[in-house]
């Protein structure tokens, strides 16, 4: 099994998350014990692995669990392995997992955890005894009804499949519900796989009817052909009718005015490992990509690629935030100045954990839903997400990502107020 290359280009700052938690607090006059609450995790935990290496030794690792928020509904968030994994970014990635969860109204809160560790540098072996020693220190910090970690950065359904099969030992009955992003198999959901690219790109439909564009025909570029911007790249086709003519990957970038067909990117990067050299293509810099005139602009790869720097050269239309984090705060007000449409991380890209929720619900009912019947519902959240972002900011005469906090803290704060925590 080999772990996913990690698409974060930098660390994501817990001050960050705090400087937009302030500007959000400012606009709705937040009670000030409801932000102090806001402001810290409500619980983490620290945990030391011991590991019995392939050459006989044992190898400690340090890692984390955070629980952001839980007023909602029991956290939920992903587990990153990662040599440059810090307790500060977890927590920031913990606090935009409420965010998430809450902008999209499903009734779950965030959660976020992390072992410093180089999977690259592990075996199968290795690192199904890091995922199984992680699991039994996490111990009943972690649960179907009180934070249900996923998949992130370096872990995979494997690593999924073995965290179930080691929560269930140590509880004597199989308990899937511990954890989604799992294979089929062992409970996963239909549709989970491209459900990312997809509610980003019902996003875009939404947007364009917003902006009265019309996207047939309408050319697009993407930036990063992972799981996320390949499946981009094929719905973009086949849901909108749009023409890929620009696509990325870390080795470079290729451009076509004629638009380029999934299947023969696809098949080119399973041959050569890149999309780069792919026949009949030009060359481009990352720089040229990001600045074409494109009516979509898909970030789907790193964080902080759009900047105070490049951002008064953006002309694309819209942007749809695939990645976490790919706009710069200074980058967004310039773009809200020029115009540009963009839908932000919290929304554009929350179809993963939509699906991931839906995998919850499938779990705890023991009865499983056709693909068609995920997609469906996914679109139908989507849609009410994007409506409740769209009417905000207009409301608050602010930017679609400064209306997607709003949304988000607004619930979460009601949900406190009712329980009582302030
Ligand atoms: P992935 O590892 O499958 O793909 C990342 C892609 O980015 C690869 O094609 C890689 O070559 C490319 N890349 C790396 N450096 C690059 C560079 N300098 N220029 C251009 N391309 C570069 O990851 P993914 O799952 O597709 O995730 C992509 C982004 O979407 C990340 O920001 C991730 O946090 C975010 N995201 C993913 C999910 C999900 O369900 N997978 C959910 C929410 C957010």
């Amino acid at each position: 099994m080999k772990p996913r290359r990690a698409p974060q280009s930098g660390q994501i700052s817990y001050n960050t998350s705090q400087q937009q938690l302030n500007e959000v607090v400012a606009i709705i006059k937040l009670d000030p014990s409801a932000h102090e609450l806001l402001r810290h995790p409500l619980r983490e935990l620290h945990v030391t692995l011991s590991v019995k290496m392939d050459n006989g030794s044992t190898k400690i690792f340090q890692g984390f669990r955070v629980q952001h928020n839980d007023s909602r509904g029991p956290n939920k968030g992903g587990i990153r392995f990662h040599p440059d994994e810090t307790i500060d970014t977890v927590r920031a990635l913990a606090s935009w997992m409420t965010w998430k969860t809450a902008v999209m109204d499903i009734p779950l809160g965030g959660g976020k955890g992390g072992v410093i560790c180089d999977p690259k540098a592990m075996s199968t072996g290795e690192l199904e005894r890091l995922s199984r020693a992680y699991v039994r220190q996490l111990g009943d910090f972690i649960g179907p009804e009180k934070d249900i970690p996923a998949p992130d950065v370096y872990t995979t359904p494997q690593i999924m499949a073995w965290i179930a099969d080691e929560y269930s030992i140590m509880h004597g009955k199989n308990k899937f519900g511990v954890i989604t992003g799992k294979p089929l198999s062992l409970g996963g959901s239909a549709g989970r796989t491209d459900a990312t690219a997809r509610g980003g790109i019902y996003c875009v439909r939404l947007a364009a009817a917003t902006l009265g564009l019309n996207l047939e025909g309408a050319e697009a570029a993407i930036q990063g052909y992972g799981n996320v911007g390949s499946y981009a790249h094929k719905l973009a086709v086949e849901l909108l009718g749009m023409k890929v003519i620009a696509i990325s990957d870390s080795n470079g970038s290729i451009y076509n005015p004629e638009g380029f067909l999934y299947e023969g990117v696809m098949a080119h990067k399973k041959n050569t490992g890149s999309i780069t050299g792919f026949p009949g293509a030009a060359a481009i810099s990352n720089k040229e990509l990001l600045e074409l005139d494109v009516a979509v602009l898909f970030p789907a790869a790193l964080d902080s690629v759009i900047t105070e720097t490049n951002a008064m050269d953006i002309k694309a239309k819209i942007i749809a935030e695939l990645a976490n984090g790919p706009t710069t705060p200074e980058a967004d007000t310039i773009l809200y100045k020029k115009g540009v449409y963009i839908i932000p991380d919290l929304l554009c890209n929350a179809g993963g954990v939509t699906v991931s929720y839906f995998e919850m619900v499938q779990n705890a009912y023991g009865n499983y839903w056709e693909e068609e019947e995920v997609q469906q519902r996914l679109e139908k959240k989507m849609k009410t997400a994007f409506l409740a972002v769209l009417r905000t900011g207009q409301n608050h005469k602010v930017h679609n990502r400064l209306a997607a906090y709003i949304v988000a803290v607004e619930r979460v704060a009601e949900a406190m107020k009712l329980r009582g925590w302030y």
